[in-house]
């Protein structure tokens, strides 16, 4: 059995209901973004981990869960749901500690994101039905939806509690048996929701929980035989080799949630002030590690110079530091790798011509923090405008008219999310309808909720997650038909 380091937590793989070691005792070891000093050392799953993973899924899914009712999923979903709540204090200070993100933050928003989902997927577990079908009247013809079996998913390090929640839910409600690969940047949280599994009643192999490499775990999963489905969130180039290995393995399912470059349109009768609070909001939450940034901000010329103006001043200055303290506004990038990578996109766009309105240098000392940055008057196809930095960087520029703004938005390998700032609803109805991306707002940025699907267009991937449609890539359809014979 592997020791307890940090915070009372187990630090093994979560296999079976039980923590245990790596193969061969590998461990990776995790920083403390906020200090850039050594946080935890936790197992890290290899190739022989990820068989004994899916070999556990497997056996538990035959012995009992396919038989489980749908009531006795809800119920182990609702009392996940309450033990989180329980220890939401304990979660928000782990995602704080290993993510570096904001306690109160995650406390309104990843915490709670977390419940709601699985409440809402509890109350569907007893409603995954098929259809009466006519069959043309020659006897009787229905569908009905069944699980997948062996199923993993594949979580980055910015929401690691949420985007687990996002997979496990529906995967649960619709009778799928799961491998949770957290990772390697923020596993804590991961091994804080292996015991509440446990605690939950959760009966062991139903949901597996190990960290590890991306390029040891993750693909280990991604190329397995015995895996029926990869849902992953992560970055694009990512997606594309968890495609390749699918291909050249087993053809299993995939839903791929990546990469944004959100646009954020306001118009000159928008309210100004609503659209500064939002604007701002989308592209320093989190420091912008968030697939659904507005990291591109398109104004209309009639208020161009006092939003620039407005945007510098309230944004510019925030107060950085231990995301555990309720005076700061700004916590850590999640590694001096992300944070090197930011600094790289910056200079670049310097280079390539943008005005920089604030920000730009690294701050403090031992942590990896940043800057809030802004850019003015972007060119179209400079990376700061073209690339996801996936850091507090905004990219503003000007439009004359509603048809540029649409194509410019549109402008863009990705389709992951985009936001409408107007008084007018001709205009939102008009603009919302042309956006090429799966999650418009209107007037507002973020509003996620578990009845909502969230997913891409585009290079941003496929597949949703949250509302009933998340359901969908969680079963498969059988057609039974029966013949009848004519009555003598
Ligand atoms: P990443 O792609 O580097 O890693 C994501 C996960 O994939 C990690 O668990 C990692 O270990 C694993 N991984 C890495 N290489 C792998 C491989 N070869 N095979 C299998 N798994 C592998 O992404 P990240 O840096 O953790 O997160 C940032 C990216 O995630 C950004 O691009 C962001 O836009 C995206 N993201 C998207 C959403 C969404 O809902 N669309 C949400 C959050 C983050």
């Amino acid at each position: 059995m592997v020791t307890t380091t940090v915070f009372g937590l187990s630090t093994g793989l979560f296999i079976n209901n039980k923590f245990i070691p790596a193969h061969g005792g590998h461990t990776l070891d995790t920083i403390n973004p906020a200090t850039g000093k050594h946080l935890a050392k936790v197992s890290a799953a290899q190739t022989e981990d990820v068989d004994s993973a899916v070999a556990a899924a497997q056996t538990a899914y035959v012995a009992c869960w396919k038989r489980s009712p749908p009531q006795e999923k809800a119920k182990l979903l609702l009392r996940l749901a309450e033990l989180i709540e329980r220890d939401r204090d304990d979660l928000a200070t782990l995602a704080a500690v290993d993510a570096g993100a904001l306690y109160a933050d995650t406390q309104y928003g990843e915490i709670e994101q977390s419940i709601q989902q699985l409440r809402y997927y509890a109350g569907w577990s007893d409603k995954i039905t098929g259809k009466l079908l006519d069959g043309r009247g020659e006897g009787l013809s229905f569908t009905s939806r069944e699980p997948l079996g062996v199923c993993a998913a594949i979580v980055p390090w910015n929401a690691p509690l949420m985007i687990a929640i996002w997979k496990l839910a529906p995967a649960i409600a619709a009778g799928n048996v799961l491998i949770i690969k957290t990772p390697e940047l923020a596993p804590l949280c991961g091994q804080k929701l292996g015991e509440l599994v446990c605690e939950a009643g959760f009966p062991p192999g139903i949901i597996n929980i190990i960290c590890g490499l991306g390029t040891i775990a993750g693909h280990a999963l991604a190329e397995h035989q015995g895996v029926s489905k990869i849902a992953f969130t992560g970055s694009t180039s990512v997606g594309r080799s968890i495609m390749r290995a699918s291909a050249n393995s087993n053809l299993k399912r995939i839903s791929l949630e990546l990469g944004g470059k959100g646009p954020s349109i306001v118009f000159g009768d928008a309210d100004l002030e609503n659209a500064l609070k939002w604007t701002i909001r989308g592209i320093t939450l989190h420091n912008g590690q968030i697939c659904a940034a507005g990291s591109r901000i398109l104004v209309h010329e009639s208020i161009y110079e006092r939003f620039c103006r407005e945007f510098h001043q309230r944004s510019r200055d925030a107060v950085y530091g231990d995301p555990l303290l309720p005076a700061t506004k700004k916590g850590p990038i999640i590694s001096q790798a992300q944070l090197q990578s930011i600094l790289k996109s910056v200079e670049m766009g310097a280079r390539n011509g943008g005005h920089l309105l604030h920000g730009g240098k690294a701050i403090g000392e031992g942590g990896y923090f940043i800057e809030n940055t802004a850019f003015m008057g972007v060119d179209e196809d400079s990376i700061i405008a073209r690339d996801e930095i996936f850091g507090p960087v905004a990219a503003i520029s000007k439009f004359s008219t509603e048809e540029e703004a649409v194509a410019r938005a549109n402008r863009t390998i990705y389709g992951l999310s985009a936001a409408v700032f107007t008084s007018s609803i001709d205009t939102a109805v008009r603009v919302t309808a042309a956006m090429e991306s799966g999650h418009v707002t209107v007037n507002a940025w973020g509003m996620l909720s578990a009845d909502a699907p969230f997913g891409g267009y585009k290079q941003s991937g496929f597949g949703r997650d949250g509302g009933e449609e998340a359901l969908e890539s969680w079963t498969t359809v059988k057609t039974v038909k029966y013949s009848i014979s004519a009555s003598t």
